[in-house]
């Protein structure tokens, strides 16, 4: 016998076994919350764990399976594996929206119809007049139009997948000029490039990064054109020596050629900001209204709502777009439908706009209604870190996030962090991940040796306090 099996043998003679430590009553309480299964597969992972160990540190590894022992760590193991991985975090980044955390925290109009919708069969491809097989775009299409002015609508999963399938419908194996100043790549994973290339569309570069006029889409128009498109250049802006045909003067030689005229927006808006005291973003509106035949913009940045692409504009190209297989692939599903809704009814009263959206709500929130937020917790913060850490509020800049407004910044306020003494860089990732290790995780940033937490799109001022106490630095 090798002594690798000696020790097998040893261990499964010692070890008890799968059905003894079931039966001991702490683990039947367990087996009461968490189902038979999964316990059973806990004691499993405990057992072969405990072999690991038994084979590196011998026989005081059994002690774990010890029925003192064996209830709190079967506790600890089922309740790690049974806590979502996905969950809310308090975004104190300062980027308001921000990819990777989620983007636009939705109404709570869209959260009720989302749960209301989910709980059970709907007519979401059913017409309840005529009682036959109906269009999921029914339930949201007169409302997009009402809202942009477009003739028709449809919606995708996201504006990725909207950029694809309008390029893939209009302008399969056809070129399409787009200017070099607008070949942009937005979060790593969206480029322009490579998304027409798997729509089929052949890119025509046209122009030169900073300066590209009328006349070189005119020179690239051929008889293999499919379309022309303009991209919104959302996450960096060109300044000094600049040219950029507007989609007014684009839509005049479309028209010329009788080529259809995308435009990408990237996020793209329903309303005028500047009404809001933001910068100006183009709306969809506006857009259509220069002679842009259709219009591709995100339902989960400027907006507001749930993660869709929206597709606006000429009735013609819409229905072919529809008809396309890839839009099947690409549809949402019942619960998206039922926010967007609920967020676009909410676009019919601008005037309560920004109480009722929590993407506007953020972007318009005060300077001085963050500070008082950011004073209101220096105190609990300082208590909670003790000693070797000084806190303070000071003034920051937020970003809007998610390419939209690239170079505009809001005026905020932050705690500021700071580790006393030395070894500071360790000092803070070990604070930035106890902040992450809170049941509503904290992210925040490290700037100028601080961890800095931007009170902007903090609204659940209370239960960040109250989790502070079981920061475990
Ligand atoms: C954000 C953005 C996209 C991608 O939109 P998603 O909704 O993230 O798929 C495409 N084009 C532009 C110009 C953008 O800003």
């Amino acid at each position: 016998m090798t002594k690798l099996q000696k020790l097998n043998q040893s261990f499964q003679s010692q070890v008890p076994s799968v059905d003894k430590l079931l039966r001991q009553d702490a683990v039947v309480g367990l087996m009461e919350i968490y189902g038979r299964q999964t316990t059973t597969n806990a004691v499993r992972a405990l057992i072969s764990q405990t072999r690991l160990e038994f084979k590196a540190n011998g026989r005081k590894a059994l002690e774990t399976l010890l029925e003192k022992n064996l209830s709190s760590l079967l506790k600890n193991w089922l309740e790690h594996h049974s806590t979502p991985s996905l969950k809310l975090v308090y975004n104190l980044t300062g980027t308001v929206l921000h990819t990777n955390l989620g983007r636009a925290p939705l109404p709570r109009e869209a959260i009720e119809a989302m749960a209301n919708v989910a709980r059970g069969a709907s007519n979401i491809e059913f017409d309840l007049s005529r009682g036959k097989r109906g269009d999921r775009d029914d339930h949201l299409e007169k409302l997009i139009c009402e809202l942009t002015g477009a003739e028709a609508a449809t919606v995708v999963n996201n504006n990725a997948a909207a950029v694809l399938l309008v390029l893939n419908t209009l302008s399969n194996r056809k070129e399409v000029p787009v200017s070099r100043g607008e070949l942009i790549e937005i979060g790593g994973s969206f480029r322009v490039p490579d998304i027409m290339k798997r729509a089929g569309a052949k890119l025509v570069e046209v122009g030169t990064t900073n300066r590209t006029h009328l006349s070189d889409y005119e020179d690239a128009i051929g008889s293999k054109t499919g379309a022309l498109m303009k991209v919104h250049a959302s996450n960096y802006t060109i300044q000094g020596f600049t040219n950029e045909v507007t989609g007014k003067e684009l839509a005049s030689l479309a028209k010329i050629h009788d080529l259809p005229l995308i435009e990408d927006l990237g996020s793209g808006t329903f309303v005028d900001l500047t009404k809001f005291g933001l910068p100006h973003e183009p709306t969809v509106r506006e857009t259509l209204f220069n002679g842009v035949d259709i219009v591709t913009s995100s339902g989960d940045k400027l907006l507001g709502g749930p993660q869709v692409g929206l597709i606006t504009g000429r009735n013609d190209l819409i229905a072919a777009i529809k008809k396309n297989p890839m839009k099947r692939a690409l549809r949402v599903d019942k619960v998206t439908i039922a926010a967007l809704w609920a967020v676009l009814q909410l676009y019919r009263d601008p005037d309560r706009l920004a109480e009722r959206v929590p993407t506007i709500r953020l972007l318009t929130k005060p300077e001085n209604e963050i500070h008082t937020t950011a004073k209101s917790l220096v105190g609990p913060l300082s208590r909670a870190l003790g000693q070797s850490f000084t806190v303070s509020t000071i003034p920051c800049k937020s970003q809007i996030g998610s390419g939209s407004l690239p170079v505009e910044r809001l005026n905020s306020a932050a705690l500021s962090i700071k580790p006393d003494g030395g070894q500071k860089g360790t000092a803070l990732k070990k604070l930035s991940q106890a902040f992450r290790g809170l049941p509503i995780p904290v992210i925040g940033r490290i700037q100028d040796d601080a961890l800095i937490l931007d009170l902007r799109c903090l609204e659940d001022v209370a239960g960040f306090e109250e989790q502070l106490k079981r920061l475990d630095l």
